[in-house]
């Protein structure tokens, strides 16, 4: 009952019923002035951010505190707002870093915050810069409105996401009791819009995929070039590679990738409905097949419903009148949780088929890897459900299990479930310029998520 008296009274908040609140359009500002703090890791210099962010909350009534790491210039920035202590926190992390660029392929410069076409071009404008810019407005807003909490309310812009070692798990191994919370919000899931603007779905993610790295080693004769033999390593690395490439794994569904696909087939046009519809349902080989092979054109859904492996390095030879012994291939790995690594390097064996090709991982396994989903039974997941479909009306709500890794481990090891979404209606081509070149964001998304993650916060902290 209570859930439903909230529900309508955010109504009002809901897109296409009024206008924003006001300070919603601050995101994309707060997002341009982000962008140019180039916070290209490494080296990272996140602490330009901190110091950033410091000055805005500092005012509004938040506890600050900027942590230091080691590398001079890398700070995590934590910022509370009290509740009254009637239920634990819950804690909002974006990470501060971005990754580099290649300058020469953009169309503007990728740290001057550009509006373009009403969009905010610029390096991390969708990773994760946006939803940093979305995750602190929404809070900041909860301190503007003097929203009465029943609890805390953290925000933590994160160091070291996209390398290491400062990150979130060195900030837990050290400050855990400034970031221990009930849940979290985290990047993750996606708002996919249609062509013609209206959001099609929203999936939250519930769990990462793994990201391990294995090497293949070929062997052969190490000999002068005058006088090849059979065994050359570079040929057999050259084989192994093309064996590797005609490879693909088997379909492994999870209860929350089935819970994807039914919850995508519902809002999609024949004959993708049908073929989604199958991979989530039917147990027919052949049909399965059929459809793997259309709906996985599309690479997101292909690396969500199978271990994936992709080559990214390739080390042979040191001068050209020398055939090298040994030619190394590096090979990313990527693990639905729970997959055993040692099975799929004993299958990627078999599929190379060469005694003189070694297969092995960069580190030796300790057994299965990854954390277990978490689970969709909380406040904070119902609260994200409900506000999806009160700002999106007609789009479908699922959780999902997201293809890439992000530093939610520091809370899902320790049991706290964190819950992942990148906070902005986005389309699909949008969404290939993530960690590519002119990458963008439309200051319409940014308005639209400041609202749904403001909504979520009013839902699940709001006395
Ligand atoms: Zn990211």
């Amino acid at each position: 009952m209570r859930w439903a008296v909230l529900a309508l009274s955010l109504l009002p908040l809901a897109a296409g019923q009024s206008q924003p609140p006001a300070s919603a359009d601050r995101t994309a500002e707060l997002l341009r002035e982000l962008i140019r703090l180039d916070t290209s890791n490494p080296p990272g210099n996140e602490g330009l951010v901190a110091e950033a962010l410091a000055a805005k909350f500092k005012p509004l009534g938040f506890e600050v505190d900027i942590i230091s790491t080691p590398q001079p210039g890398k700070s995590h920035f934590i910022a509370r707002l009290r509740g009254d202590g009637s239920k634990r926190p819950v804690l909002l992390a974006a990470h501060a870093d971005v990754v580099g660029v290649e300058r020469e392929q953009w169309t503007v410069d990728p740290f001057a915050g550009v509006i373009k076409d009403g969009q905010v071009v610029g390096r991390g404008a969708i990773d994760f810069k946006g939803g940093l810019a979305v995750f602190a407005r929404a809070v900041m807003m909860l301190a503007e409105n003097k929203v009465p909490l029943a609890r805390d309310v953290i925000f933590v812009a994160e160091a070291d996401e996209e390398s290491q070692p400062f990150n979130t798990t060195w900030l837990a191994e050290r400050h855990w009791p400034k970031i221990d919370c009930e849940f979290a919000l985290n990047e993750g899931g996606w708002i996919i819009k249609r062509d013609d603007g209206r959001v099609k779905y929203v999936s939250v993610s519930t769990a990462d995929k793994v990201s391990l790295s294995a090497t293949v080693t070929a062997r052969g004769t190490s000999t002068h070039s005058s006088m090849p033999r059979p065994d050359s390593a570079i040929f057999a690395l050259s084989k192994a590679m093309a064996r590797l490439a005609s490879h693909e794994s088997k379909i492994e569904l999870t209860p929350v990738t089935r819970q994807f696909l039914a919850a995508v087939a519902s809002v999609s046009e024949p004959p993708l409905s049908e073929r989604l519809r199958t991979l989530a349902t039917s147990g027919d080989a052949a049909a399965i097949a059929a459809a793997d092979r259309e709906v996985s054109r599309d690479p997101m859904i292909h690396a969500m419903i199978r271990n994936t492996f992709a080559p990214v390095l390739l080390n042979a030879g040191f001068r050209s009148n020398v055939i090298p012994g040994s030619a190394e291939a590096t090979i990313n790995l990527r693990l639905i949780p729970g997959t055993d690594p040692d099975v799929v390097v004993r299958q990627l064996q078999q599929v190379i088929n060469d005694p003189a090709v070694e297969v092995a991982l960069a580190r030796p396994s300790s057994g299965p890897v990854g954390n277990p989903p978490s689970t969709e039974d909380t406040d904070l997941y119902r609260a994200l459900r409900r506000q999806a479909q009160a700002v999106f009306p007609g789009a479908a709500v699922t959780s999902y299990l997201f293809h890439a890794g992000t530093d939610a481990g520091a809370w899902r090891t320790r049991g706290v479930p964190v819950y992942g979404i990148y906070p902005y209606p986005i389309t699909a081509a949008e969404l290939t310029r993530m960690h590519g070149n002119d990458e963008t964001v439309s200051i319409e998304s940014l308005r639209q998520g400041t609202q749904f993650i403001y909504n979520t916060l009013l839902d699940v902290s709001k006395k």
